[in-house]
């Protein structure tokens, strides 16, 4: 077996250890037991040299870190992060066991496979492979198996990165997620996630009268309010936003001029979306250029005759970049109107976006080295609407990235139903091209 071949294999059997273990996190404490991944991950690196440091910040909550020290106290130094947990499964919509771990035809099948295992676990590869060859970098790496990225970090990368930060203190972050090439005219294109939305969860609290289901003519019924918040809600748009980032990624698709244009015009953005395909596409641009308001969840109401006096209905926030959460209040009384009044706003998360530059040292030895492994390619910034624990790193001031090298076996298209989704996958090939990827990285910036 050649080297890149052994890479594969090992990444391949290790993605499928850590779908087994099955790591789901359901957003309550109990959930998680991350535990069982960090034991599969010190385990593999058992024998390499390699030494782990284990971080629980609650029972079974367990990150994992190792490293190897750098020579030199001035270079700088990198840090692989992938989570180890995944969110929960509805088997029905499945093929396949979600949790099986199966390989069929040069394909790894369950949950985690692209959210992100695959990773997490090129990244251990890399890292093993390194050591065992005796690898004495200048720079420091430290390759972090984080617990409860799915449930927003709270016993992972907030708890790190508060607590023990100098434990996981670096120059340059990576983490999920990107690297899945877009074919364009003058080759592929590499996107490097540089910036997230805020997340800001609200509840809104609609007030009524009660009485009797009876004779509903002049009453004050919170839910026929709330109908209205909600529809008001879900319409409101606030005013585009453009930001470089989005400029950038955009210009790099190579799309027909006037609908680049189009897309990069904060008068004219939305009207493009509506009848852009793919639909993906069209939502993505959206999101990158407008703070999003979702209604997801409402309830309210208490018996069929009795007409209710109070309904909450949240809704899911996603802050541009620079929007503050005061300003997201803000838009939500726009968006009432005259019923802002009416309703009471409490905010259950309120966090700022978060961005990085892709002009930095770290950035041109990923050019370097993703045009060699990919001739012909580019990588280019690309902003997500989902939040990362690369935002821990950001609000700090670390450049912090989202990437990873994919093959095109599977099309760039098929990736964002996956993530949460079902029937998440990964090919073979994109483990050996993230391994060899990560090695070269290292062997680049750090030797
Ligand atoms: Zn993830």
């Amino acid at each position: 077996m050649t080297d890149d071949t052994t890479l594969e294999t090992e990444a391949t059997e290790l993605l499928c250890t850590l779908i087994r273990n099955a790591c789901v996190n359901d957003g309550t404490p109990a959930s998680g037991h991350e535990e069982r991944n960090a034991d599969a991950l010190e385990a593999y690196f058992a024998g390499s040299g390699l030494s782990c440091e284990r971080y629980a910040a609650g029972p079974g909550r367990v990150s994992l870190i190792t490293r190897i020290a750098g020579t030199d106290a001035k270079a700088p130094t990198l840090l692989l992060m992938g989570h180890t947990d995944v969110v929960p499964v509805n088997p029905s919509g499945w093929e396949r066991d979600p949790f099986g771990g199966e390989v069929v035809d040069g394909i790894v099948w369950g949950r985690g496979a692209t959210d992100m295992l695959n990773i997490t676990s090129t990244m251990a590869v890399a890292t093993r492979r390194l050591a065992r060859s005796g690898f004495r970098p200048r720079g420091s790496l430290i390759y972090l198996a984080v617990a409860d990225e799915e449930a927003g970090g709270t016993y992972g990368a907030s708890f790190l990165t508060a607590e023990q930060y100098d434990a996981v203190k670096a120059d340059y972050v990576i983490t999920e997620s990107g690297g899945v090439p877009i074919p364009a005219r003058s080759g592929i294109k590499l996107p490097v996630t540089v910036g997230e939305k805020g997340v800001n969860w609200r509840r809104l609290v609609v007030r009524g009268t009660p009485g009797h289901g009876s004779m509903p003519f002049r009453t004050d019924n919170a839910l026929v309010t709330a109908a209205e918040v909600v529809r008001r809600v879900a319409t409101y748009q606030p005013r585009a936003r453009i930001l470089e980032e989005w400029r950038r990624y955009v210009a790099e698709l190579e799309l027909a001029p006037e609908l680049e244009a189009a897309l990069t015009d904060p008068d004219r953005v939305l009207e493009a979306a509506e009848h852009l395909e793919p639909l993906g596409f069209a939502r993505l641009a959206h999101a990158c250029t407008h703070t999003t308001f979702s209604p997801n969840v409402v309830q309210g109401g208490s018996k069929i005759n009795v007409i209710p006096d109070r309904v909450t209905v949240d809704v899911d926030v996603r802050a541009l970049p620079g929007v503050s959460p005061l300003d997201v209040d803000a838009m939500l009384r726009e968006a009432l109107g005259d019923l802002a009044s009416r309703v009471e706003i409490e905010a259950p998360r309120g966090q700022e976006g978060s961005r990085t530059s892709l002009d930095t040292p770290l950035a041109d030895a990923m050019r370097r080295v993703t045009q060699a492994l990919v001739p012909g390619s580019k990588i280019i910034p690309r902003l997500t609407g989902g939040g990362t624990d690369a935002r821990y790193f950001r609000w700090k001031g670390v450049p912090a990235y989202g990437f990873a090298l994919h093959s095109q076996r599977i099309p760039y298209t098929e990736y964002p139903l996956m993530f949460h989704g079902n029937n998440e996958r990964v090919d073979t090939e994109s483990l050996r091209l993230s391994a060899v990827m990560w090695e070269a990285l290292c062997r680049d910036f750090l030797g």
